[in-house]
């Protein structure tokens, strides 16, 4: 079986050959720590997780490398700091923190490298050196810009046309470009902005430059290059724009993005208000429920999120964790394998477990995909915090009926209307109680 992804490059589905079989390389981009992270940037975590372990799988797990950066230079956090009143190495430091352990929360495995932009500083003045000397950037007004007509094909992973990238680089306009499509490599910082001293004045480095360079440690042409769909342009582009000019080669063979995540069809956004962060979210679900409900629909689709669906997930772990207590871990289903091998087909290898037979092989394949990780008495006793879990319910039923049969019917008529008042409506039939939730 070969692996098959989508790639952005050529905007089709393709057979995945790495460069080394014996040392597949993946570079994420990751997350700008000036805040807790919302729900949709927690979608590339779990979507790469499930990458990740795949490769592993097929070329074994000491073959595999995956980096996934850590930007703590940024304005944003720069903004932060100065409200807080603190060093933007705080801000980035404890958010860092936060990103990690809510995406173990999520059971994503840690990368194997956690590049942070600060510590590649020598590198980006290197590369702004070698792009300046090759006649690909230019120095003006303490600024160092990318000339994008310098390289011949810009703009061909977004395939967008001249006009569009002009109106895309807009939001940079500046007097001292010499086309309005030219980006930033480094820019000055006055006097109480964190700086690092340069050739071209005290400054910092500009966004792209930052994973331009921190790909580098893998390989100057890596294979996988992954992130969110709204990454592509400007971001990806001008990252391949840094490292091509700089090395001569691609900067990766296969561009692997996730889509949006969208809240009852609109976007999340500040000005909404509609922004759920994960670690919120963590507070309110297990994680393993998160993770199955960012996997319910494949990666390239828009994902509409909402606590409804995170329940439902619940529910479908419950009873998974139901139907395998007490199994063996078995094989993995060869369907949820083949799934998975056809561009990450998370929905068909969820299906795919829906209809296995064999408790064994349900549980191997859910651990291969980062789910049923608790053991069963463990996660019953978790729950979802707004509602009480189904055992809870089983066992409320149980003591109902306990309590009509020595007619007690106080009792039993008490546990009906607490179950109601927690959404669990009960339903007397010939063939016992059933329950549901309203919600
Ligand atoms: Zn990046």
């Amino acid at each position: 079986m070969t692996l098959r992804l989508h790639n952005t490059l050529s905007g089709k589905k393709e057979d995945f050959k790495p460069i080394d079989a014996s040392n597949v390389r993946m570079y994420v981009c990751g997350p700008t720590v000036y805040d807790y992270a919302h729900i949709g940037n927690a979608r590339p975590v779990v979507v790469f997780d499930i990458l990740y372990r795949l490769l592993r799988h097929e070329y074994g797990p000491e073959h595999v490398t995956y980096a996934r950066n850590i930007t703590d230079i940024d304005d944003k956090i720069m903004k932060a700091a100065a409200e807080a009143g603190v060093e933007i190495s705080e801000i980035a430091g404890k958010y860092t923190k936060i990103y990690q352990d809510d995406a173990a929360k999520l059971n994503a495995l840690p990368p194997d490298e956690e590049p942070k932009a600060t510590d590649y500083l020598d590198q980006m003045k290197a590369m702004i050196e070698k792009l300046i000397a090759d006649g690909h950037a230019y120095e003006a007004q303490g600024h160092v810009l990318f000339h994008v007509p310098s390289m011949k094909n810009y703009g061909r992973l977004s395939n967008k046309n001249k006009d569009e990238l002009i109106a895309g680089a807009r939001v940079e306009v500046a007097p001292y470009k010499k086309d309005p499509r030219d980006f930033v490599l480094w820019k000055p910082s006055t006097a109480d902005q964190p700086g690092w001293d340069s050739p071209w004045g005290r400054g910092r480095p500009g966004w792209h430059l930052e994973c331009s360079c921190m790909t580098e440690d893998l390989a100057e042409t890596i294979d996988i290059h992954g992130g969110g769909l709204d990454l592509i342009f400007p971001h990806h582009e001008n990252e391949i724009a840094q490292s091509e000019c700089a090395h001569g080669k691609p900067l990766a063979n296969y561009w692997v993005h996730n889509g949006y995540l969208v809240l009852g069809g609109e976007k999340m956004s500040k000005s909404l208000g509609n922004i759920q962060t994960i670690h919120g979210l963590l507070k309110k679900f297990p994680g393993e429920a998160l993770r199955l409900t960012l996997m319910s629909a494949h990666y390239r689709q828009p994902l509409d999120f909402s606590e409804e669906a995170v329940k439902d997930q619940k529910r479908r772990l419950d009873r998974w964790y139901r139907i395998t207590e007490g199994a063996k871990e078995g094989e993995i289903p060869p369907a949820v394998l083949a799934a998975l091998m056809d561009d990450l087909n998370t929905p068909k290898a969820i299906a795919a477990l829906e209809t296995e037979k064999n408790p064994g092989a349900v549980l191997a394949g859910a651990r291969f995909l980062g789910l049923l990780t608790e053991n069963s008495d463990d996660w019953f006793k978790g729950g979802v915090s707004d509602g009480p879990s189904g055992e809870e319910i089983e066992a409320l039923i149980a003591e109902r009926l306990e309590a009509r049969k020595a007619k007690d019917f106080a009792r039993a008529d008490q546990i009906r209307k607490d179950l109601k008042a927690k959404g669990i409506i009960l339903e007397d039939g010939p063939g016992g109680t059933i329950w549901r939730r309203t919600d």
